[in-house]
């Protein structure tokens, strides 16, 4: 059974970022933020395999987990939506009934989306057998997806992003929420390709466990990733975020999100000042998108 794409991947294309870097150096954007106005960058990658599947199974809806502000609940949904399957968020925190739903759940619920709010306490449950044999009599017969869709699927799934990267490329930098779309490029990437992870979290050191869990021995090599660039921890923002986000756009004519992109890419600026790439490198940024977010 075919799934259907919620997005139109020939949208894609990289974008030069002309004076961001010294003459010596190229730095590029891979705009994924392009194929689709809700649907993260990455977040279709991860989805698409878990989608076959659920179709394939015949499952009678898809259910995930995720945060409030989660862009993978709303791929999930718009994905989910255009497949005519049902969704179920099992979504981190007590709903407030005093205050109106936020933009990321108010679009997943026009998605359809069934919204199953837990608290933090439980939410921190969610991997225990008890937890998903309650979830499965309740939803039975549902597909299962991870939080941020961190399984083999979704690993396998972001491969597919490697069509888009330039063969000259030596760099490729991206933002690590789960670690799932680092780990499936790092895999699907020659060995020689250059990987830097930004954690857009306070701690995101343990990203590096992550990783290593995940990706194939041959590939072991090349990557990063680095954690000081989390202006105050995740999803917090800082004057400073916030004006470079501003100057980006004047400069280049496109958003960064505030949350992932736009931490990378400051914390991009402040490497090449610190002289850390060597001359003549092709440095390729992945615009994961997340604009909704801002
Ligand atoms: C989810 C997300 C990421 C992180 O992706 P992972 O595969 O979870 O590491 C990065 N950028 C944006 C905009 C995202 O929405």
């Amino acid at each position: 059974m075919a799934i259907i794409k919620p997005v139109d991947e020939s949208t894609i294309f990289v974008q030069e970022l002309h004076g961001f870097a010294s003459a010596k150096q190229s730095v590029y954007m891979l705009r994924l933020d392009k194929m689709h106005p809700i649907i993260s960058g990455n977040k279709w990658y991860k989805l698409k395999y878990n989608l076959e599947d659920a179709l394939q199974q015949k499952a009678k809806g898809i259910l995930t987990f995720g945060g409030a502000y989660s862009n993978h609940l709303i791929a999930t949904a718009a994905a989910a939506n255009a497949n005519g399957i049902s969704s179920v968020a099992i979504v981190r925190g007590e709903r407030n009934n005093t205050k109106a739903l936020n933009t990321v759940l108010t679009q997943c619920k026009d998605y359809g989306m069934d919204l199953h709010f837990v608290s933090r306490e439980e939410y921190a449950l969610k991997e225990t057998d008890s937890f998903i044999e309650a979830l499965n009599n309740q939803y039975p017969e549902y597909y299962f997806i991870p939080e941020g869709g961190a399984n083999e699927a979704g690993r396998k799934g972001v491969a597919s992003i490697t069509q888009f990267i330039p063969k000259e490329i030596s760099h490729v930098l991206l933002s690590v929420g789960s670690g799932t779309t680092f780990i499936g490029l790092r895999n699907a990437l020659s060995p020689e390709i250059n990987m830097l992870g930004f954690a857009p979290m306070k701690g995101g050191a343990y990203l590096q466990d992550v990783v290593r869990q995940y990706v194939l021995p041959q590939k072991n090599n090349n990557w990063s990733i680095i954690d000081r660039f989390h202006f105050g921890g995740f999803g917090k923002s800082s004057t400073e975020l916030y004006a470079f986000m501003q100057a980006f756009k004047q400069q280049f004519g496109f958003d960064l999100d505030q949350v992932y992109t736009a931490k990378m890419m400051l914390g991009l600026k402040e490497l090449l000042s610190e002289n850390v790439f060597p001359m003549n490198a092709k440095i390729l940024c992945i615009h994961t998108g997340g604009l909704t977010g801002n």
